[in-house]
Order: structure tokens, then C-alpha cells, then sequence
């Protein structure tokens, strides 16, 4: 045991020497635009808030009366006896925002992406990942016994390759997996050309719209509807727009959601989600639902922080997602700038290798609907200052 110990502490050092440590700051109020960090209050410019749903007082108010009516937890996995009728309403409510047959729902996305692939793809069948994907997706697809191709993240060409080395090795059945969104850089997936592959070599396409669902689209009905694309299998979070909780769900064909509730480990072998969740979940659907004036001011923000950000001089991804990446190449100086900007009282997170690739260091900043035009100017004037102060601006 000590010696195990003393192993761990040197993993801890060496991960603390190479400047990789996460440290996590304490959020003494809600999550929202501006929170309390200690005693100062601050902006905050990376939660996943998208909507502005997570201090929505309608999800505390249905959660609350959830939790009166129907109590706290179901302490038991949905098959034994852990579903409400709420939680098919939620399911049901899902599919048909997202025009799918049905959906199932897990205790986080994480889960959902764990339990896909090895029910549906067996030894016989082949996945085709992009190179970007999200660590979930990378897991689960781990645990299935299908053989691996990856392809360049959003690279056709690859993409066509693997689809081509795939069938020419004999695959039953091809899947093609990919998010939606890129997070680290904001990017749309190709869904039009991935659509049309997946057709030319008959393959099963599966987006990841965690980053989309709820925002992007007509009726914020995720990638696939603002690409006018066809996706066969969706999956997805109540953790970011959809009220930034926690639950997760598979959207899809009905004898992929039925296989999954036979076969879905993280499924069959872990907690239906509480009543409190489910209600506040169909509480944000309904909000997202009729929220075109959400997403309009949240697009409205993200075009008016994007353009204030290029005139300061900053370098940006470019795009037309929430998520606004400013660039600055090297891991110290992204490590200052989020310094400096703490200290002007934005809360922003620095990202560096190994989360992107080298010398593609930057602040990923995320706008959300409950930002006001007086906090985006507050935050142009940190941002603009720090640049300045850490030279990366003149
Ligand atoms: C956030 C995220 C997840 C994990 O979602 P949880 O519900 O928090 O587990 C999975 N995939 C992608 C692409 C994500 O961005």
C-alpha cells in the first residue's frame, strides 16, 4: 500500500511540474452569467449554459414539485422497478423534438455513448470514428467488439477511405460516429457529405450532439436539423442547454432504443434518473421548445462578442457557434491571459496540450443567452486589457 501511494504522488508531482494540474475554483452561487467566486462576483464566459437554463427559476419550481410529489430517488435501475410514467413522457418528449422513433435515457451522456456501440455492432462490423471525437464516444467505442477505423477529423477524403478499407474488409455493418460540434474549436461537422457517404457505402451515421442540442437549428433541434441532414442515431445531454443538470439519452430507430434496453450496460446496471431531474428535463424541453427568442439572443451575443473580440485584434477560430476560441499559440501565455483575466474578475479557462494540439493554445470562451450587452463590454474591456498587458495585443 505505501508503496502504491508513493507511486500516485509521483504521478500527482510529475502531472503538477509539467503546468497540467486542474484546480477547481469554488462557485459559492448559481451557475449563470455572473457568479460569486469567493467574494468577488464575476462574469462567467465558459460554462455550457448555452440557454441560460441552469438558475432558470421554472426548472427549480418543476424539480421542486417533482420532489414533493413523487420523492427523492428511485433507488433502483429502470427495469426492476425505477420507471415513472415521466420518464417515458421524458423519452417520448425527446424522440419528438428530435424526430427520432423513440429514446432512452441514461445518467449522463458519458453513459449513453458508453452503452451504444457494443449492443449494436458485433465482431462482424466495423466504426468509423472521427479523430476529434469525445472522450465518451472514444470509450464506448472501446468497449465494443466491432473493428476501429478513424478518419482526420472532418476529413471527406479519409472519411471515404475508411468507409472503402471497411467494406473491402468484409464489415457486416458500418457505423459512423462523430460529434456534432467540435468542442474544442466550435466546428460543425460536414453532416451533408457524411450523410451522403454513409449513404454511398450504406453505412449507419451516429451524431453526438451534446454542444447543439437545444441552440443550433431551427427550434434549436441540434446539427443534423441545421445541416438539413438525416442522422439515424442521436445522442445527447440534459448537462448543457437543455437545463445543465445532468441525464443523458440515445434518440434513434425504434430497435436500436428497444435493443438498448435490453442490452445498454450503463443502462441495465445503473439508476433510473430522479423524478426531480426528469421533471425539471421536460420543464427545458418545453422552455427550448418555444425558445426562439433564447437563441436568437444567444446568436445575437455570440456574433456581438465575436466581432468586439476581432476589433480588439484578437485572433479567433473562425465560425458561427456559441463557442468563440481565442487563439494565442502558446501554453504560458494562455495560462496569463487566464490569470489576468481572473483578476479583472472573468472567468475563462485556458486550454493547452494535450487538450488541443501544440501551439494551438487559447482561451475557449462560450457565450450564453443571459448575458447582457453590459457584460459583454465589461469582458471586450478585460480582454483588451489583458492582451495588452500580456502583449499579445499592441
Ligand atoms: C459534454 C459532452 C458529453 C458528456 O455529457 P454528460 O451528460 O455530461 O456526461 C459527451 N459528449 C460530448 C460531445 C460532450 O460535449
Amino acid at each position: 500500500m505505501s508503496e502504491f501511494l508513493t507511486h500516485l504522488t509521483q504521478t500527482l508531482a510529475e502531472i503538477d511540474a509539467a503546468g497540467l494540474m486542474k484546480r477547481e475554483r469554488l462557485i459559492g452561487s448559481p451557475q449563470g452569467a455572473h457568479i460569486r467566486v469567493g467574494e468577488r462576483e464575476m462574469l462567467n464566459l465558459c460554462a455550457n449554459n448555452y440557454l441560460g437554463l441552469a438558475d432558470d427559476p421554472r426548472l427549480a419550481a418543476a424539480a421542486k414539485a417533482a420532489i414533493d410529489a413523487e420523492g427523492w430517488g428511485m433507488a433502483s435501475v429502470r427495469f426492476i422497478c425505477g420507471t415513472k410514467p415521466a420518464h417515458r413522457d421524458l423519452e417520448q418528449a425527446l424522440a419528438r423534438f428530435l424526430g427520432t422513433d423513440d429514446a432512452i435515457t441514461f445518467a449522463a451522456c458519458f453513459d449513453a455513448n458508453g452503452a451504444l456501440f457494443e449492443p449494436l455492432l458485433g465482431p462482424e462490423d466495423a466504426v468509423i470514428s472521427d479523430a476529434l471525437n469525445h472522450a465518451s464516444i472514444i470509450d464506448g467505442i472501446r468497449l465494443c467488439k466491432a473493428k476501429r477505423y478513424r478518419y482526420a477529423n472532418s476529413d471527406m477524403d479519409d472519411l471515404e477511405r475508411q468507409l472503402k478499407q471497411a467494406r473491402a474488409d468484409g464489415a457486416r455493418h458500418v457505423m459512423v460516429a462523430t460529434d456534432g460540434v467540435f468542442s474544442m474549436d466550435g466546428y460543425l461537422a460536414k453532416l451533408k457529405e457524411i450523410e451522403a457517404l454513409a449513404a454511398k457505402y450504406d453505412a449507419v451515421t451516429m451524431v453526438d450532439d451534446c454542444h447543439a442540442t437545444g441552440f443550433m437549428g431551427p427550434q434549436g433541434r441540434g446539427t443534423p436539423a441545421h445541416a438539413g441532414a438525416k442522422i439515424d442515431i442521436l445522442t445527447g445531454t440534459l448537462g448543457k442547454a437543455l437545463g445543465g443538470a445532468l441525464g443523458g439519452y440515445v434518440a434513434g430507430p425504434q430497435p436500436v432504443v428497444d435493443l438498448l434496453r435490453q442490452r445498454g450496460r450503463p443502462y441495465l446496471f445503473s439508476n433510473a434518473l430522479p423524478p426531480a431531474v426528469v421533471a425539471a428535463g421536460l420543464e427545458a424541453l418545453r422552455i427550448v421548445e418555444a425558445g426562439d427568442d433564447l437563441r436568437a439572443q444567444l446568436f445575437d451575443n455570440a456574433g456581438y462578442w465575436r466581432e468586439g473580440l476581432e476589433s480588439l485584434g484578437f485572433r479567433l477560430l473562425p465560425g458561427e457557434h456559441p463557442i468563440v476560441p481565442v487563439m494565442l499559440g502558446d501554453a504560458r501565455l494562455a495560462q496569463e491571459m487566464a490569470a489576468r483575466l481572473d483578476d479583472l474578475g472573468v472567468y475563462v479557462a485556458g486550454f493547452f496540450f494535450p487538450v488541443v494540439p501544440k501551439g494551438q493554445a487559447r482561451i475557449r470562451t462560450q457565450m450564453n443567452a443571459a448575458l447582457t450587452r453590459a457584460d459583454l463590454d465589461r469582458a471586450l474591456e478585460a480582454f483588451g486589457q489583458a492582451g495588452r498587458e500580456i502583449g499579445v495585443l499592441t
